[in-house]
Order: structure tokens, then sequence, then C-alpha cells
């Protein structure tokens, strides 16, 4: 049988009940969707195969609390996070235990040292488990974020300040091939919050990332150490050079990129802030602060609707140039 994969964006109260439906028939979310699709097509889902869990690490006085893992064709760092620790965010535990600095490179066979985790984090707390509730009257829309006061603007300053700025990590990231850092590309992330880029980029099946997320309300976190080559750009060049994701930072802006989608004032600010440290810090000229569509022309329009002469002309203000 051929299968596919597929990617769906639900909302997330849709996402709680197949949460709770999954959890109530020890299923997993993906299972339930799938079975959804077929009573869709009024047919039968194949089978599950034979649930095959891993024991967890017992844990005997006595023992150093390591276990060995060795590793089967098919793994990535964060799928053996997920067998280990039940998320594949807990990645770099492993990493750091067996000096890994490139965590997309191992092999089949090879014995990973798993630290077996001191207090068992508590899992992501899950709805209580009730009856499926009928469907209530619509909810009232959340009220939207108190945007963060814009940064200031202090144009005259020389050694711009890092923007507060949250490292959240991302398992997709690899060796610069020679450590430059020359260029910034924009991006936008075509969805509409900065939880699921999160997510998404802490997704080892995703292969994606960029080094910096900027959020509508001027948020700014970091999947990949700016030293790392994040995976944004794809196939890409800019002035004669091949390959940007090797030389570049990427920086997301959360917005659906259909041009309709607003930047706000704070998305804005804070990318100013953000891209003047940026440019400092690597003497990064404003002229090679590019948009993804710069790049990937015909490929890529993001980030559609954003201006990148303001960006430019802003950093070059902070610069004092
Ligand atoms: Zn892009």
């Amino acid at each position: 049988m051929a299968l596919k994969t597929i990617g769906i964006e639900i909302d997330d109260k849709v996402y709680k009940r197949a949460e709770t439906k999954a959890e109530a028939e020890q299923k997993t979310i993906n299972r339930v969707v799938v079975e959804a699709l077929y009573a869709y097509i009024g047919e039968t889902p194949p089978p599950l195969p034979k649930p095959k869990e891993p024991e967890p690490p017992a844990e005997t006085p006595g023992i150093p609390k390591t276990t060995i893992y060795v590793v089967q064709s098919g793994d990535t760092l964060g799928a053996i996070a997920k067998k280990m620790y039940g998320t594949p965010t807990k990645y770099y535990i492993i990493q750091k235990a067996n000096n890994l600095t490139d965590p997309g490179k191992i092999w089949v066979g090879q014995k990973l040292v798993i630290p077996v985790l001191e207090e068992d984090q508590p899992t992501p707390t899950q709805p209580p488990a009730t009856e499926p509730q009928p469907p209530t009257e619509p909810e009232t829309p959340s009220t939207p974020p108190t945007p963060k006061p814009p940064v200031a603007d202090d144009s005259t300053l020389k050694n711009p300040k890092p923007p507060n700025i949250k490292f959240v990590g991302s398992p997709n990231f690899n060796k610069r091939p020679t450590g430059e850092i020359s260029a910034v590309v924009m991006h936008a992330t075509a969805n509409g919050s900065l939880e699921r880029v999160i997510d998404w980029f802490n997704n080892p099946n995703a292969q994606v990332s960029a080094h910096y997320t900027i959020g509508k309300d001027g948020t700014i976190v970091q999947h990949v150490r700016d030293e790392f080559r994040a995976w944004h750009a794809g196939k890409s060049e800019w002035k004669g050079r091949k390959d940007l994701n090797s030389w570049a930072i990427g920086v997301e802006m959360v917005n659906w990129n259909n041009g309709e989608d607003p930047f706000p004032e704070p998305q804005y600010q804070a990318g100013f802030a953000l891209v003047s440290y940026l440019c400092e810090k690597y003497h990064i000229d404003p002229d090679m602060i590019v948009a993804h569509y710069d790049v990937s022309p015909g490929r890529k329009t993001d980030p559609k609707g954003y201006d990148m002469d303001r960006l430019r002309a802003e950093v070059r203000k902070r610069l004092g140039m």
C-alpha cells in the first residue's frame, strides 16, 4: 500500500477534542485522524501495527543513571528523545550527553548514552478526559494580546543592545561550512501563531527551521544559535552566491503571507532591534538584509507586504550609517 503523508491545520478546540478522544481510546491523534478520514470515504482503516512499547529505563538504585540506546534504522535524535522521554523536544539532552555537534548525524548501530531524568518532567497537562460535550455556543473571541511597548527608538545607538530573546531550540540545523555570517534573510511563516512555529521547528520531521521568529506582539524567540546553519532559505542565490542557509541568518515573522495580514508596529520594532543588533554584531552590510523572495525568486513570495526598505533604512539609522 502506498502511503501518503499530509499536513493539516486545525484550531486548538478541534485539536483538544481529538486529543481527548485519542487519550480515551488509547490511540495517537494521527490514528484518530486517519480513522476519521477512512470513515469519511466509508472504508475500514488498515489495522494498527502491533504495539512495540520500548521499556522505559528502570531506575534501579546503585546503577548509574544512564542507559544505552542503540540507534535503529530510521531513527533521528528527536525520535529517540520521543521514545525515551516522551517528547522530541528533549533531543538536546541526548545531544549533550554524547557530545554531538551535529544532531542530524547519527548512524545505525551507534550507541548513545541516554541520561535518566532525575525528576520526571510532568507531561503537558491534558484536558480532563470528560465525556465529549455537544457543541456549545461559539467561544467568545479571545482578547488580542496586549502589544508590548515598542522598543525604544534610540537612533543614536551605536552599539544596539540585544533585544529580549527567548531560546526555544530546534533539532533542525547543522554546521556552517565556513562559519561565515554575512546576510540576513527575512521570512513570513504563512501561519498565524508563534506557538505553532515553535512546535513545527521543534519537529525533527519538519526539516526546517530559522534562527529567529518574531511574533505579532514583538516577542522574539530563537530556534537555532547564530553559529549554526538553520534551514530556512532552501534553494537560493544572492549576488552570485548560492545556498544562503550556509552564510545567512534566517528571521521569520509570524504572518499569513497573503499580502493582507498586517505586520503590526511592535513586530516591526522588534525586527528593527533584532536585525540592527545582528548587523552590528556580525558586521553585516544593510544591503545584505534581503527578503526570501529576493534570494528564491519565482519560488518564494515571503515576506509579502513587509516593508524591506523601511527595515534597511532603520538599521542604517541605528548603526549611524
Ligand atoms: Zn521564507
